[in-house]
Formats: C-alpha cells, sequence, structure tokens
C-alpha cells in the first residue's frame, strides 16, 4: 500500500505568522530568551493566535481531523515542509528547547490537534532551494520512491512556485492542493501583549530588571511595528479567503475512500 501522507507548508497556509517571527527578533534582542521556558508560553499564544485569526481559521478542526484520521490508521504520516529556516538552531530557551518558527509550529500543531501528529518537519536546505521536493520528503521518511502515489499524497500549500514540478516523480501535481494565501494585517497590540505575557514568564532575574528590559523593548516594539506597516501599507490587501473547512473535504475524499483518484482542481 502506498503511505498515505499529508503535508502543510506553514506560512500563509496554516495561517499568517509575521508577529510571531517579529517576537522571535524580539527574544534575541532583549536576550529574555536565556530566562524563559518557551513551552509554556506557547500554550498561551495558541489561545491568542486563535482568537486574533494569526491561524487560518478552522485550523484546529482540521488538524484534529487529521489526527483522527492518523489514528483510525488512513493517514500514514503528517509533515511540515517550509520554507522558513531553522538556521537559528542553536538558539535555545533555558530548558535546550532550539527556538525557531518551524520547531514552534510543530509543538503548536501537536498540542492543537492534541495528539503527536507531526511526524517530520522540513526547512528551507542550506542550498537556499525554494522549490520543494517530494522525493527529499520520502527520503526522510526512509520511503523508496518507487513505492510512492501521488494520489496518496496531499500537499497543502499557497505558492504553486514552491510546489514539486520536478521529475523526481511524476503526476506530481495531482497530489498538490493549493490553498489561496491566508494573510492578516500586522496585529501591534498582539505583538505588544505577546512580549507581556514573555515578560510574565522570566526567571531568576528580579522584576526591575525587566521593566527596564521592557522600556527598550517597547521602543523596539514600536519601531517594527511603524516600519511593517510602512512598508506594507501601500500595497497590502487583507485577504479573507476560504477556512480550513474549506479544505476539509479533500482530506475526506482522499483517505476516506482508499480507491478514489484524487485529482484535485482549486
Ligand atoms: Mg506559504
Amino acid at each position: 500500500m502506498p503511505p498515505r501522507i499529508v503535508i502543510l507548508d506553514n506560512d500563509q497556509t496554516t495561517g499568517d505568522y509575521d508577529v510571531f517571527f517579529k517576537w522571535l527578533n524580539w527574544l534575541e534582542v532583549s536576550n529574555i530568551r536565556n530566562f524563559i521556558n518557551i513551552a509554556p508560553i506557547l500554550v498561551k499564544f495558541i489561545c491568542l493566535f486563535e482568537r486574533e485569526q494569526i491561524f487560518r481559521p478552522g485550523l484546529k478542526k482540521f488538524l484534529r481531523r487529521v489526527a483522527t484520521l492518523k489514528q483510525e490508521g488512513k493517514i500514514d504520516y503528517v509533515v511540515i515542509y517550509t520554507n522558513q529556516t531553522s538556521e537559528h538552531n542553536t538558539v535555545t530557551d533555558v530548558s535546550g528547547l532550539p527556538i525557531t518558527i518551524p520547531k514552534l509550529l510543530e509543538i503548536i500543531y501537536n498540542a492543537l490537534s492534541n495528539s503527536n501528529l507531526i511526524d517530520l518537519t522540513l526547512t528551507r536546505p542550506q542550498t537556499g532551494e525554494l522549490t520543494k521536493s517530494f522525493s527529499r520528503v520520502f527520503s526522510a521518511l526512509d520511503i523508496p520512491l518507487n513505492k510512492w502515489k501521488a494520489s496518496k499524497t496531499l500537499f497543502f500549500d499557497d505558492l504553486l512556485e514552491h510546489c514539486p514540478k520536478t521529475n523526481d516523480v511524476t503526476d506530481a501535481e495531482k497530489g498538490h492542493v493549493r490553498v489561496k494565501d491566508y494573510r492578516t494585517p500586522f496585529n501591534s497590540s498582539l505583538f505588544m501583549r505577546m512580549c507581556r505575557t514573555t515578560v510574565s514568564y522570566a526567571i531568576n532575574k528580579p522584576r526591575a530588571f525587566y521593566s527596564r528590559q521592557m522600556m527598550i523593548d517597547d521602543m523596539t516594539v514600536a519601531a517594527m511595528s511603524a516600519e511593517i506597516l510602512d512598508t506594507e501599507n501601500n500595497d497590502y490587501r487583507p485577504k479573507r479567503p476560504e477556512s480550513f473547512g474549506y479544505y476539509m473535504p479533500f482530506i475526506e475524499k482522499t483517505f476516506n475512500d482508499y480507491s478514489h483518484n484524487n485529482i484535485i482542481e482549486v
């Protein structure tokens, strides 16, 4: 039986993570990462991200459906495949957890789905190659190429040009679902809230230390927000495309009915 795989892009597919990246920058600027455990803070962020629609609406329901199908034995692997980099892999929190967006989103997807959902996370290779490759997924999962069928793989991505159009497998597009890009305006008040939440979790330092940090960081935050609003204001068009509920039928069709020939038009 060919392996049945769900592959998820991150940015503009499962959500719009600009604010998350800015928070990562802030962690480095403020040096506060040396005094915090990220894991309990992520739990707080999940609630905020759902409420402020950083996640594409319906993400939790979607991931839980995928998790159920996996538990029922109808899906074999769930993979994150992102062009986000993990170059800061050596940067960790106080517990030693690597602080990279792909790693943190992996933890968040597992928490959202209430299961051990993600089997593999692939990030941009060191070569900088943006076009994604099915063969990279299979080789990382130790699946021989000749065991693979496009009709049993769903690759959710907002960018066709980043998706496999390679010679490594034939019929690659049949396993590809192009989702409409999901974008939300940069939410500077959410960003401030994330920073303050982080400070409240810091350990082993007197409160005055963080107060001083926050004065500096408020300015950093304001500068970052202004920069973003300034650069994106002219061509920014907020989009509210389909929620993840729109894509649920692809999951159902592909993995519930094994004989279904999965050719998808989106
Ligand atoms: Mg994307």
